[in-house]
């Protein structure tokens, strides 16, 4: 048998091979989702994410919920009441009962951001056993951005002209030279060479790794409410968005309700009740005798007016 007439050659041809080869199963199906299912999403300039498998779909929370045998015993409109019940009361288990495996592509600096969600299961590229390809995120010129002078952790001004072009050199040059290196350790042209393990140590957080990702639905929700969010750094935010928008075709109820009482939602503490209840009464209320600090206030007052 020849192996090698059998076997697609690319990645391209791998995923329309699983594509043009549907198989019939009695396990519940979303069609938004099918659509997605093994199509690289492009992300930043050479990553993507795509969907490898899933489980689950609306139904399935609202089985789980009320422990039903199966889909069609209630109407759709009382379904997805039910799932905004349970997103509204943080009722979580019955989300969990569905999943999702994601293949992403990602620069090493995002997947520490990423990682740090230790609610899923990651199996990771080894750059111990391959080698590593010359692929470097390197930012769009209007992603290139000055310190902020309000916030420590985030980006200001765009960089203009000779600045944007001498940040981008550097950020070139350096990838490109960390990579020379990197290739020139590991050649075992008439020498020893260094392991892949210790060569890739020279390697900026810029290189591009990747991952598959498996999460849960309630967990996956957590995730997005934090990345998807205007807070979260650019580079994984895309991410986040790319992703929101198969969760939006795989559970269109769930992630009507996630929008809802989670993306759309503010948070409002006791104080923050308390002086709103003031407000509405006539009375003017002021950071000052309103109990909160400044910060507190300033994120009140955006929100509140
Ligand atoms: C805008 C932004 C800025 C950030 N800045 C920083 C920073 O400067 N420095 C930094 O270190 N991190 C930073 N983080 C990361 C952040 O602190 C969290 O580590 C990350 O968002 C993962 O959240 P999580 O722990 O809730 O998620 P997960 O790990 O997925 O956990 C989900 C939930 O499960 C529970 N849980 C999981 N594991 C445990 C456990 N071992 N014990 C108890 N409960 C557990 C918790 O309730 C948790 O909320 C930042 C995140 C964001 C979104």
């Amino acid at each position: 048998m020849n192996d090698q007439a059998d076997t697609p050659q690319t990645p391209e041809a791998e995923i329309a091979a699983l594509r043009s080869n549907p198989q019939p199963t009695l396990r519940a199906v979303a069609p938004g989702m099918e659509a997605h299912l093994y199509t690289p999403q492009p992300v930043l300039d050479h990553g993507f994410v795509r969907v490898v498998d899933y489980m689950g779909d609306d139904a399935a929370i609202v089985q789980a919920a009320r422990v039903s045998y199966g889909a069609g015993t209630k109407k759709a409109r009382d379904d997805s009441g039910l799932i905004r019940y349970l997103m509204r009361h943080w009722h979580s288990t019955p989300f969990e009962m569905c999943e999702i495996k994601l293949h992403v592509k990602l620069p090493v600096f995002v997947a520490r951001q990423w990682i740090r969600h230790r609610t899923a299961n990651v199996n990771e590229y080894s750059a111990r056993y391959s080698v590593l390809d010359r692929e470097f995120y390197i930012p769009a010129p209007e992603q290139l951005a000055a310190q902020s002078r309000v916030n420590n952790q985030g980006r200001g001004e765009t960089l203009q002209g000779a600045e944007a072009e001498r940040v981008l050199r550097l950020l070139k040059e350096d990838s490109m030279r960390a990579y020379d290196h990197y290739e020139e350790m590991l050649s075992q042209d008439g020498q020893q060479g260094l392991a892949r393990e210790l060569a890739r140590m020279n390697l900026p957080a810029n290189v591009y790794t990747q991952w598959y990702w498996k999460v849960d639905l309630h967990n996956l929700f957590h995730f997005l409410r934090l990345r998807a969010d205007a807070h979260a750094q650019y580079e994984i935010r895309v991410y986040a968005d790319a992703i929101c928008e198969m969760v939006k075709d795989w559970v269109p109820a769930a992630y009507a309700a996630f929008e809802d009482y989670r993306m759309g939602a503010v948070q409002l503490s006791a104080r923050g009740v308390d002086c709103l209840k003031r407000r509405l009464a006539g009375e003017t209320v002021t950071q000052e005798n309103s109990g909160m600090s400044k910060g507190e206030w300033r994120e009140f007052e955006a929100v509140w007016g």
